[in-house]
């Protein structure tokens, strides 16, 4: 035995990250196991990101790194979870320590972890085997493990990509994750913070009569909660595994017959499983002003304080991107495509660092993850996983296009 922990009760510790649920996690299975076998004890600690400021060289003003609307939204799922972690005797803290120093004072026995996709945090994992503490880490936010990804290799852009998982996944569903069953009413707010209100949510949205059953057609919606899955926070902070995402689509696409409508939620899965991947791979590079490119690429040397100030409160005068940037504002949300027109009129209209944008995004995003956020902004810079180097979108087509009635940009006019 280790003479540091003689004669003291054998702890472990679940590093409590983007996996905050009870279902269908594998890391707190494990750590429960662990429990049972040896009869320690389990504690649960959390390590919120804490507020501070990051100054980028293409900038004169520092940015935050987490707004307090993000921060308190995840704090409260935190707070939800600490709830439910009762039922199973496992007390949950939350530490401002950086999880490394944490850990290396209290040299638990084990450390159970999700692994996380980006530079950072992977970073903190590699600290914590130089401690030289058991670690058990699982890939229990992604749909696919890496030996899936990576037989023979990631491929370059998307669409290889999406062919080859869906053929070797095809309709079978993932093995052993449990169904949500009760009868439970979805949460009116944008986001529930607690898991059984994002499960909710997932079996009404995606259900034989909710409206993923027009989801394909819908989805470009901008202005209506039901126009898309609304399932991004949950995925994000891990109130919900994106294979049960997957199986319940399978199985409403099953019980009609098939449904195209259905089945892109799936598509758009992985999207996000693809920039997991993506972020898994790039290391610090999807970080560099030159994104994933071998070569450095034309940028604007500083960003313009006064273009950030019109741009993040919504008054550059183009009014789909105030409308987007306004709502982002007040809710910490925007859709998929006003996501898309907000940052290509920051990179290519306004001619601003695309970092920038990235951060501020981050800051703001109730549903920030690294990996999807970077990956996007990337990509519409032009320096991601994107054969053309220069995706712009024309924001008063896509006006036209998607807000032809102009509801979404009358409803974030006045705000
Ligand atoms: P739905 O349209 O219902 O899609 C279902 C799920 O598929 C989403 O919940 C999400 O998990 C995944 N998904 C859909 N589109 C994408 C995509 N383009 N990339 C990756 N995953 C996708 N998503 C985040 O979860 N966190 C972010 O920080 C984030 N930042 C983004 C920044 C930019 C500039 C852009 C263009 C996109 C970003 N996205 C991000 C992806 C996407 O916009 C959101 O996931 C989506 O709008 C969330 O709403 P929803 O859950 O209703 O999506």
């Amino acid at each position: 035995m280790d003479p540091r922990t003689q004669g003291r009760t054998m702890t472990a510790i679940w590093w409590i990250r983007d996996d905050q649920r009870l279902h269908n996690n594998p890391t707190l299975d494990e750590a429960l196991a662990w429990r049972k076998k040896t009869g320690g004890r389990l504690v649960a600690v959390w390590f919120p990101e804490q507020p501070r400021e990051v100054v980028w060289t293409e900038f004169p003003h520092p940015i935050p790194k987490l707004s307090p609307d993000r921060a308190a939204f995840e704090l409260a799922c935190f707070k939800s979870l600490k709830k439910s972690l009762r039922a199973y005797h496992i007390e949950a803290r939350v530490s401002t320590l950086n999880p490394i120093d944490f850990m290396e004072t209290l040299q638990p026995e084990v450390v159970f972890y999700t692994h996380a996709a980006a530079i950072h945090e992977r970073q903190q994992e590699e600290a914590l085997q130089r401690l030289g503490i058991a670690l058990q880490g699982f890939h229990a936010r992604n749909l696919l493990k890496p030996q899936q990804v990576f037989s023979p290799d990631l491929p370059p852009t998307y669409t290889p990509f999406r062919k080859r998982i869906e053929a070797l996944l095809g309709t079978e569903p993932f093995p052993g994750i449990s169904t949500y069953s009760a009868d439970a009413s979805p949460s009116k707010s944008l986001f529930a913070h607690t898991e059984e209100g994002a499960r909710a949510h997932l079996y009404s949205y995606v259900s034989a009569q909710g409206a993923g059953r027009q989801y394909k057609t819908r989805r470009n919606g901008m202005l209506k909660h039901s126009d898309s899955t609304k399932l991004s926070a949950y995925l994000s902070r891990g109130l919900i595994h994106p294979q049960e995402v997957w199986n319940r689509c399978l199985e409403i696409e099953a019980a009609v017959g098939g449904c195209e409508e259905v089945y892109w939620i799936r598509f758009e899965l992985l999207w996000r499983e693809y920039f997991q991947w993506v972020a898994f791979t790039a290391v610090s590079n999807l970080f560099r002003p030159q994104g994933l490119k071998a070569h450095s690429v034309s940028q604007p040397q500083k960003g313009s304080p006064k273009a950030f100030e019109l741009w993040t409160e919504g008054r550059t005068g183009d009014a789909l991107v105030d409308a987007a940037m306004r709502e982002l504002r007040a809710t910490g949300y925007q859709s998929n495509r006003a996501r898309q027109n907000a940052a290509s009129y920051w990179i290519h209209d306004l001619k601003q660092p695309w970092r920038i944008g990235a951060a501020y995004f981050e800051s703001m995003l109730l549903d920030y993850d690294a990996a999807s956020n970077w990956g996007n902004w990337a990509y519409i810079a032009g320096v991601g996983n994107d054969p053309r180097l220069f995706r712009k979108f024309n924001t008063q087509k896509q006006a036209e296009q998607y807000d032809p009635e102009e509801t979404y940009r009358a409803y974030w006019s006045g705000q």
